[in-house]
């Protein structure tokens, strides 16, 4: 159902801006809360195999406690919680202790105001644009998660690759058949990648979420573009790597997350992905 009509760009923009700051604003408690949930949910699976008592004190959760100074500990008022506007008005400071909030709050809220924006005005309102924006925030929670963790948790990835085979049935971006291949293939590639890596160097150079990853956007995109994702993912992380190594002095031996420039690939392809194809054909004649 396309409402677009009723609604003009100006307004979606608007729409767009407002709603996806708030779901920003949700992004980030998904971001620091769910790695330290898991965290302590190893733990304690650890611990029940060794046969010791489960810690029961840690109940943190998404939506519980509210969120609060993580270096004194205040609870936030209502005014400190606004997307964007709070850390300006705040200076980028906690209003009891003084100290610095990570400036990761305020990108993460612009970055999806800004795409659900761009989503609304492409799609209009309409089924279609709902799944792109499921899509997108999915992918920037992965992206912030692995790159300060290190992991791309199943809690995310998994339900992704679900619900790009079951989107497939009604052919929103691919048909089932390509999809159920995309999704093989995906998984398949990056798996191989890792085993010839490891058999050369001794060293495994990504990990399972990554092929996962990987896997659902090959559900969601079709065979067809895993290619063209893997290209773009692994020359976005060559350039972007060497220039980290180059100009901000990051150690090349320290870990090397590959699952943002999955995320920021599988994107592009989503919304480009036609005409990076017939490019990359292009180049490769
Ligand atoms: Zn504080």
């Amino acid at each position: 159902m396309i409402l677009d009509t009723v609604f003009s760009p100006t307004l979606l923009a608007m729409i767009g801006l407002l709603l996806g700051a708030i779901i920003g604003s949700f992004l980030n408690v998904v971001i620091y809360r769910l790695p330290l949930i898991l965290r302590s949910e190893w733990n304690n699976e650890a611990k029940l195999f060794l046969g010791m008592a489960p810690d029961t004190t840690n109940s943190l959760s998404l939506s519980t406690p509210r969120s609060r100074c993580p270096d004194c500990g205040t609870q936030l008022k209502a005014i400190h919680n606004i997307p964007v506007l709070s850390y300006c008005f705040l200076r980028g400071r906690c209003s009891n202790c003084n100290s610095l909030i990570s400036i990761q709050y305020p990108l993460i809220e612009l970055l999806s105001a800004f795409l659900t924006a761009y989503i609304l005005i492409s799609y209009g309102l309409s089924d279609k644009a709902l799944f792109c924006l499921i899509f997108t925030y999915s992918l920037i929670a992965l992206a912030v998660i692995d790159m300060r963790e290190q992991i791309l948790p199943d809690q995310i990835t998994l339900p992704l690759l679900w619900l790009g085979l079951i989107l497939s049935l009604a052919g929103y971006w691919t048909n089932s058949f390509d999809a159920i291949i995309g999704a093989s293939i995906g998984y398949m590639s990056l798996w191989s990648v890792m085993k010839i890596f490891k058999l050369i160097t001794g060293k495994e150079g990504m990990g399972y979420g990554d092929f996962k990853l990987n896997a659902a956007i090959g559900a969601w995109l079709g065979w067809q573009m895993v290619p063209t994702v893997i290209l773009l993912s692994s020359f976005l992380g060559a350039v972007i790597g060497l220039f980290a190594i180059v100009f901000l002095g990051h150690d090349r031996r320290s870990p090397f997350a590959f699952g943002p420039y999955l995320c920021l690939a599988g994107w592009v392809a989503m919304q480009w992905g036609d005409q990076l194809g017939y490019l990359f054909s292009y180049l490769s004649v």
